[in-house]
């Protein structure tokens, strides 16, 4: 009998009710084939791979890495929550040790899902992996963190959630976004003030295939992962690179993704986005599985399979090289925070957000504190299509007793200054969360 190196646990929720469309290709069918591969292959009855129930987030769970606007009830369904659930399963049984490893093969997606949350943006309401950080933080203390985005979309939600963030390093590989939704994550988006160097983008170039992929792990985000020695390393395993992909223009395969996560040693990988729900997703999330369980997967190929076809040309591999050498110059030495003012001693940017599934615009102020004690309170002013002007602020983990009493003040001064319909305070601190509606 079969048995893992490394025991491994998955779970599964495909969301049977919940699809943005009957034809959408975010839809219930995506994990079906998976879920029918992994069984017939046998993967359940190989010894170490156990299947687990997802469990079912709270409120609470999701106001502790966002601001949703008006509410949490107002922006998610039970599939949201048993998603992000089913996250927080698979790493509780990592940090219990009930396995070494565990693979949420869940949806909805949340990969583009950012603090503030007024509606659903490329498929994602709720970010799924900040979700279950944020859980494992409150639960197990501080921990270094390193999220590995592999989705084919930049990974922009998880960017933002954790843009001010020095102990959660950050790393997205994705189609270079002047030829791909949403268009950002380019090589100097480095982070906020206090986190600099700790987001990391590498836009690879469309036709980018297995060489040219693991050559952006080897060479970049292996080294970095290195210098930042987390406590934990999650995959964003988004599967939309692979070159059957209906939406997307990349030339990756099942075995180049099965050795990218062989490469990465995720303790924990969340299913992100993957539309060829037929021909690719069975074949990768296999690979995957077996990868991650420390098993032989040489024989995962998918159908129509034909390396010398959908290899990268030379032109794509000496723009990888150039890119990848200039973007590891760049974070190991940024030169500035990038677009922001500085104004009594706040660091301020301004975004404007589409939500394209949702069709809201958001027009957004973020302003870090600029403190010497800890990484410093945070506060957004937004306002969207469907909100009048709202307040979130955030004494985020180890905020010191100055910015933490501060957070308060905001959040107090605000409700009295009757200019924002609804309020919110994340106390990390103190493990409060607070919502007030004027
Ligand atoms: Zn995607
Ligand atoms: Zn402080």
């Amino acid at each position: 009998m079969l048995k893992a190196r490394h025991p491994l646990g998955i779970v599964f929720f495909p969301a049977y009710d919940w699809a943005i469309s009957p034809t959408h290709p975010e839809r219930q069918e995506r994990l079906l084939y998976t879920q029918d591969q992994l069984r017939e292959e046998g993967v359940f009855d190989i010894r170490g791979i156990t299947e687990l129930k997802p469990d079912l987030a709270t409120a609470e769970d999701v106001l502790r890495a966002h601001f949703c606007f008006p509410d949490v009830a107002s922006v998610t369904t039970t599939s949201h929550l048993i998603s992000a659930g089913g996250a927080i399963r698979a790493a509780r049984t990592v940090l219990d040790k009930e396995a070494k490893r565990a693979f949420a093969l869940v949806r909805p997606p949340g990969h583009h899902a950012m603090k503030v949350v007024h509606g659903a943006r490329g498929f994602c309401n709720i970010n799924i992996e900040a979700v279950m950080i944020e859980w494992l933080r409150d639960r197990y203390g501080p921990l270094k963190v390193a999220i590995v985005d592999t989705d084919c979309h930049h990974g922009d939600g998880t960017q933002d959630v954790y843009w001010n963030d020095p102990d959660t390093l950050f790393i997205s590989l994705h189609q270079d976004g002047r030829t791909l939704y949403p268009g950002t994550g380019f090589p100097l988006e480095l982070g906020g003030p206090k986190a600099l160097g700790a987001t990391v983008n590498i836009p690879l170039p469309p036709g980018t295939s297995d060489e040219g992929f693991l050559f952006a792990m080897r060479e970049v985000v292996m080294p970095l992962i290195e210098d930042f020695k987390p406590d934990l390393i999650i995959n964003s395993a988004g599967q939309d690179n692979h070159f059957s992909d209906p939406i997307t223009d990349m030339a990756f395969s099942a075995q180049g993704y099965a050795q990218l996560t062989e490469l990465l040693g995720a303790d924990i990988a969340v299913l992100e986005g993957g539309y060829a729900i037929q021909g690719a997703l069975p074949y990768v999330n296999l690979g995957l599985v077996l990868s991650m369980a420390g098993l032989d997967y040489s024989h995962v190929r998918e159908p129509g399979f034909d390396a010398a076809a959908v290899r990268q040309s030379g032109q794509v591999t000496g723009y990888i090289e150039e890119v990848c050498r200039d973007i590891l110059k760049e974070v190991r030495h940024p030169r500035g925070p990038g677009k922001g003012d500085v104004v009594g001693g706040w660091f301020t940017r301004r975004k404007t957000l589409y939500y394209d599934t949702d069709a809201i615009t958001e027009y957004q102020t973020e302003s870090v504190r600029l403190c010497d004690h800890c990484r410093g309170v945070v506060k957004y002013e937004t306002e969207s299509t469907r909100n009048p002007l709202c307040l979130g602020v955030e004494a985020p983990v180890g905020a010191c007793p100055t910015c933490l009493e501060e957070a308060y003040r905001i959040y107090e001064a605000g409700q009295i200054k009757g200019e924002y319909r609804h309020l919110q305070l994340i106390d990390r601190v103190g493990r409060n969360y607070l919502t007030y509606t004027g």
